[in-house]
C-alpha cells in the first residue's frame, strides 16, 4: 500500500535518510523506533511532503509522491500528521479546529460536517467537549482533538510523530487507547514512538532506526525478544 524504495535525505553535509527501503500495507501500525538524530521524524515528514526527498521513491497506492514537482496537496489529504506539539489553533474550539480543513481543502458545509465530527467526538469519549477551547483542555484530551483533525480528512494513512511525549504519564494512556481502536478499526498507520511497551503490544512491524538506516524490521517479537543486531540490543536495553 505504501512503499518506500531507496529514499534519502539530507540536510547540507548531514546525510539523515541514508537509503530506506520500507513496506506498509493496508490496515498495518508500523512503529518506527530508534535514538534520537536517527531520522524517525524526517522520514515521516518526507513521506508527507513536508520535506522534500533527495532520492528514491515513496510509492502510495501505487502512485510515486515522492517525484518532483508533483503538487503535495492531494497527497497531503491522503496522509494525515499528527505531531507531538498538537497545534491546536488557540481562539478557535476543539469542533472548530477539527472542521477547518475540510471546510477549506475539501470545501464541505459545517451541516455537512456536523453529524461525522460528532460521531469521531462520540467515539473517542470527546463529545462534551466540542465546544471548549484548548486551553480548557487536559494536554492528552488536545491530542486526542488533534487525532480527530487529522481523522476529519478521511486519510488513507496517518503518520503520527511522538504523540504522546510531550504529555504526563497518566494521560499517555487515553491517547493509545485511540490508537488502539483506531487500529481494529483497520487504519493504517505510521508511528514514531519511545513508547515501547505499545510498540510491542500493538504495532505489526517494528523499524529499528539507526543513523538514518533500518537496520533491521520484524514483528515485535523478533525485535524486542531476539534483536538480530548488537546496536539494537543496547538501544533496547537502554530504553527498556
Ligand atoms: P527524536 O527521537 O529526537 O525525535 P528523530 O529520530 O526524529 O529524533 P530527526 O528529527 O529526524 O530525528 O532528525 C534527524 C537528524 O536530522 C538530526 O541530526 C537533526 O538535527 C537533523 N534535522 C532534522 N530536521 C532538520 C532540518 N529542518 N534542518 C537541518 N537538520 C535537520
Ligand atoms: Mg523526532
Amino acid at each position: 500500500f505504501l512503499d518506500i524504495r531507496g529514499v534519502t535525505k539530507s540536510f547540507g553535509d548531514n546525510r539523515v535518510i541514508r537509503g530506506i527501503d520500507l513496506s506498509v500495507e493496508k490496515g498495518e501500525l508500523v512503529c518506527l523506533i530508534g535514538a534520537s538524530g536517527s531520522g524517525k521524524s524526517t522520514l515521516l515528514r518526507c513521506i508527507n511532503l513536508l520535506e522534500p526527498v533527495d532520492d528514491g521513491e515513496i510509492v502510495l497506492d501505487g502512485i510515486d509522491i515522492a517525484e518532483p514537482g508533483l503538487d503535495p496537496r492531494p497527497v497531503r489529504q491522503r496522509v494525515g500528521m499528527v505531531f507531538q506539539s498538537y497545534n491546536l489553533f488557540p481562539h478557535m474550539t476543539a469542533v472548530q479546529n477539527v472542521m477547518l480543513a475540510p471546510r477549506r481543502v475539501k470545501s464541505r458545509t459545517p451541516a455537512q460536517l456536523e453529524e461525522p465530527v460528532r460521531a469521531l467526538f462520540r467515539r473517542f469519549g470527546l463529545e462534551s467537549h466540542m465546544d471548549k477551547y484548548p486551553d480548557a483542555l487536559s494536554g492528552g484530551q488536545q491530542q486526542r482533538v488533534a487525532i480527530i483533525r487529522a481523522l476529519a480528512m478521511e486519510p488513507e494513512i496517518l503518520l503520527l510523530d511522538e504523540i504522546t511525549s510531550a504529555l504526563d504519564p497518566e494521560l499517555v494512556g487515553e491517547v493509545l487507547d485511540v490508537l488502539r481502536q483506531l487500529r481494529s478499526d483497520g487504519m493504517t498507520m505510521m508511528l514514531a514512538t519511545h513508547e515501547m511497551g505499545f510498540a510491542r503490544e500493538v504495532a505489526d512491524k517494528v523499524c529499528f532506526l539507526n543513523e538514518g538506516q533500518i537496520l533491521e524490521s520484524g514483528t515485535p517479537g523478533e525485535i524486542f525478544t531476539a534483536p538480530k543486531h548488537e546496536r539494537t540490543r543496547s538501544f533496547l536495553a537502554r530504553v527498556l
